[in-house]
């Protein structure tokens, strides 16, 4: 039997194959304190399972890290990985520390195809889902990469992952399934325990499945990237504005704020001559205005591929959405001398990537 990965797991399902296989049904709650407390994943030193459940559990699962090529330190402490995937596509993960804890921010395609003309991601050509256990297995790496470098002082809350932003490569509502299954795992208190008001989704404005979110009620924070603040300036930098307006898309950010009672983000990118000018700031303002949320306006990182520049009107620009009673904050950059930062991810490094193959 092919052995499938346990890190794609929920653990009522695992509970499920184990009392399929005449397995007591609390042993999965022992592997998951294994794997996810004691960061455990060779199953022979899992000393409380019987050994004929350790023999099944080696035969059925793998317990796999994805494969590391390349990890990056920036000066601000950011930390950037490369993995490869087992059929050799490369994904880029990123973990910043920050006052509150231990950010990390996900990958959860391999490219993308909303084609934002802005992102650095679209321009990867090859493009799929990644899994539950691969979106899962970053977690996880960035988990033990700190439990490591804690290890002298294992109880310092710096040890963990802490907060996650769905915010690498990739569209998470174009890969919903996957995407919420990983968020169901690692939210479990049985193991890494984060808790949904520490995890942000980030989407371009795929309008039918942020109702299906907001249907769900959960807790976890949402993040929309409107970037502009009518349709004439939204079709020019964001394809997916042809399927989902500006107005619809508003109008299923208020179903969701009006079924889960939360505060949405609105992610505005500034970039020059585009998006940034004063009676933009007027025009955001009157059409989020009544929304229960605030808005990031996030410096433009410039990429070489296409014209954009950074935009020199931030402070005048918040001013006016502050003037306006609008909350916003300027979005601190981490790890740009990485290519960490907002929108920079694309795993780029061809030239590792074929020497280590
Ligand atoms: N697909 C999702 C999440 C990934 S992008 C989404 O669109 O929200 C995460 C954020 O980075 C989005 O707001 C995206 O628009 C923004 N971004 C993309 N390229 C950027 C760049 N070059 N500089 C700054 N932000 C960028």
């Amino acid at each position: 039997m092919e052995q499938t990965s346990i890190f794609k797991y929920t653990i009522e399902e695992l509970e499920e194959i184990l009392m399929e296989n005449g397995f007591k049904k609390f042993s999965a709650k022992q592997i998951y304190d294994w794997l996810y407390i004691k960061m455990e994943t060779n199953f022979d030193n899992m000393t409380n399972l019987s050994k004929e459940l350790r023999e099944f559990i080696k035969l059925r699962f793998k317990a796999d890290l994805l494969k590391d090529l390349v990890t990056e330190e920036s000066k601000d402490g950011t930390i950037k990985i490369l993995f490869m995937l087992d059929d050799k596509k490369t994904i880029e993960t990123v973990l910043m520390p920050q006052k509150y804890g231990q950010s990390v921010c996900v990958t959860t395609q391999v490219g993308c195809k909303m084609s934002c003309k802005f992102c650095a991601s679209g321009l990867i050509k090859t493009e799929r889902n990644l899994s539950v256990d691969e979106i899962v297995r970053q977690i996880y790496t960035m988990n033990l990469y700190l439990k490591n470098k804690y290890k002298d002082d294992p109880e310092n809350r710096r040890a963990r992952v802490s907060h996650i932003v769905v915010m690498g490569i990739g569209e998470p509502f174009d890969n919903y399934d996957n995407v919420l299954k990983f968020v169901k795992i690692i939210n479990d208190k049985r193991g890494f325990e984060i808790g949904a008001r520490h995890i942000t989704i980030s989407t371009c404005g795929i309008v039918p499945k942020i109702k299906e979110f907001a249907d769900l009620k959960t807790q976890i924070n949402l993040a929309i990237s409107l970037h502009a603040s009518n349709d004439e300036v939204r079709n020019t930098m964001m394809p997916i504005n042809k399927a989902y307006p500006v107005k619809t898309l508003l109008d299923a950010v208020r179903y969701y704020v009006d079924q889960t009672n939360r505060r949405v983000t609105f992610e505005y990118i500034l970039i020059d001559g585009v998006n940034d000018r004063p009676e933009h700031a007027l025009e955001l303002a009157k059409i989020i205005k009544g929304i229960n949320g605030y808005v990031n306006l996030i410096p433009y990182n410039e990429v070489e591929e296409n014209p954009y520049k950074k935009s020199t009107r931030i402070d005048e620009f918040y001013r006016i959405l502050k003037k306006q009673n609008i909350n916003a904050i300027v979005r601190k950059e981490f790890g740009a001398d990485i290519d960490a930062a907002c929108g920079q991810l694309r795993a780029k490094r061809e030239g590792v990537i074929k020497n280590e193959i």
